[in-house]
């Protein structure tokens, strides 16, 4: 008998308190191969818990990003108490304000082979449900080890991949029926692929743009996987008082990149991820796979919390669906080929948008002086990418909120160029006394219809689209 091993872990403890086990009842050592246990422990930081049982106790590490399956990668494990045999059984909730408050449930258990045990290194061969192989644990500094795989990467493996470009949607018309299809709705906000491994999240832009700073309340969305590695497509919204999407109000958020002022901003401009696919889960990659099949995954994740959901995908005609999004004020629908593969970074027919009213993403090539309040910028004159400039599809003068017309202002007097970026014809008269500026500046408009010389009737403003680039800017519809 040791006792004292367990004097820091029930010290630790008070048993009126914590369900956990205080190691005073009869130790059982197993009878044939020792065991381990790997517990996945929400406490204030999401960790793994591993355990090895050895010399009558559990000796003990956390692991801050869980057990790693690839050798290359080896992960922190910080040495804790050693803690009684009866934990390896333990699940369940230790109370708010205890020692290591949050849920506890077994990610994996089973036995191991040991090879070597000294103070400084330890090398264990697992064997669990999970994982299996052989794995070293070897002290750095302090309470600091390392866990590193020993064993190649588990037969059909694959680590998270550092980059999948978003699947592009053609723009199209609705298919006549719903044999063969899917809808979802169309959300108004910006693409975002979601890295996540071992309770961390990593937010990538459509044009593959760290923006993980920018909405720190989708951290927790690591927490909701736990320990399934995943990547995941989806749409950044922010939903206005009356519940719609709202662009404008999501612009206000996606320039914010500094931690406080993020953090601040999302109690203010709350927003959700909508999540429509996924790519990659639990160590293989499923860009292979139908999307039947993928919705069936993303379904079985159940991701569904304060700040992201997985909305739903209709078998119903597609008319049916587009009217619905009408009845809702949403921008319209994608409808997906139930048989489709994931064809990262490429437009593809399999998916095809279709907007319920029309809006354009346009370059700015300048703008009018205004009168009035309004001085600094009167109407902004647009255009559409071609060989050596743009081509002039008219202005626009409405729709801007008050500080958006000062981003504006500011952003074009730093993009002031002395010659017009137009090619072919301009008419003079709308663009008199016209401040000409570099074409990069991406922005979006709603307005009603192409006129026959090919301009914009009744455009109004949506906003800037900082991750679109004027190269990718097309006509639609
Ligand atoms: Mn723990």
């Amino acid at each position: 008998m040791c006792p004292s091993r367990l004097d820091s872990y029930q010290a630790k403890r008070n048993p009126r308190r914590t369900p956990e086990p205080m190691g005073q009842g009869r130790r059982r050592r197993s009878p044939s191969r020792p065991t381990f246990v790997v517990q996945e422990h929400h406490a204030r930081a999401l960790h793994w818990d591993f355990r090895l049982e050895h010399d009558g106790v559990l000796v003990s590490w956390a692991l801050p990003k869980g057990v790693p399956f690839d050798p290359h990668r080896n992960h922190l494990a910080v040495a804790t108490e050693d803690h009684p045999l009866e934990y390896r059984e333990f699940a369940g909730r230790i109370p708010a304000g205890e020692y290591g408050g949050g849920t506890v449930s077994i990610w994996d258990a089973g036995t191991y082979e040991l090879e070597k045990w000294s103070e400084r290194e330890v090398l264990v061969v697992l064997h669990g449900n999970r994982v299996d192989g052989r794995y070293v644990l070897f002290k750095t500094h302090g309470k600091n080890w390392m866990i590193h795989r020993m064993d190649r990467v588990p037969e059909g493996w694959e680590a998270l991949p550092d980059l999948v470009r978003p699947m592009l949607c053609a723009a199209g018309e609705l298919p006549p029926t719903s044999r063969g299809w899917a809808s979802e709705f169309k959300w108004d906000g910006v693409r975002a692929v979601a890295y996540v491994e071992g309770g961390r999240v990593r937010l990538a832009s459509r044009n593959d743009l760290d923006i993980t700073g920018a909405y720190p309340e989708l951290q927790q969305l690591g927490r909701a996987l736990g320990a399934r590695p995943a990547v995941l497509d989806g749409e950044i919204v922010a939903f206005d008082p009356a519940g719609r999407p709202s662009f404008s109000l999501l612009q206000q958020r996606m320039h914010v990149r500094d931690q406080t002022s993020a953090r601040r901003l999302s109690r203010t401009i709350p927003l959700s991820y909508l999540i429509f696919d996924v790519m990659h889960l639990d160590g293989g990659s499923t860009v292979g796979l139908p999307y039947r099949e993928r919705r069936r995954l993303l379904e079985s994740l159940g991701l569904a919390g304060d700040h992201w959901a997985t909305p739903a995908s209709y078998r119903e005609p597609p008319a049916r669906v587009m009217a619905a999004a009408a009845e809702q004020g949403l921008e319209g629908v994608v409808c997906k080929h139930l048989a489709s593969p994931y064809t990262a970074g490429r437009r593809s027919e399999d998916w095809i948008k279709v907007r319920r009213r029309s809006t354009q993403e346009v370059v700015i090539g300048g703008y009018t002086p205004g009168q009035g309040s309004r001085s600094a910028l009167g109407a902004l004159i647009l255009g559409l990418p071609v060989d050596g400039g743009l081509r002039y599809v008219g202005k626009v003068g409405t729709g801007f909120s008050d500080a958006q017309l000062r981003e504006l202002t500011a952003r074009l007097a730093r993009l002031a160029r002395k010659t017009s970026p137009f090619v072919g014809a301009v008419p003079s008269a709308q663009v008199a006394g016209a401040n000409w500026v570099r074409p990069v500046l991406v922005g979006e408009v709603r307005f009603s219809d192409w006129t026959a010389s090919g301009r914009l009737r009744q455009a109004s403003w949506r906003g800037l689209r900082p991750d679109k680039s004027p190269a990718e800017v097309v006509r639609e519809g």
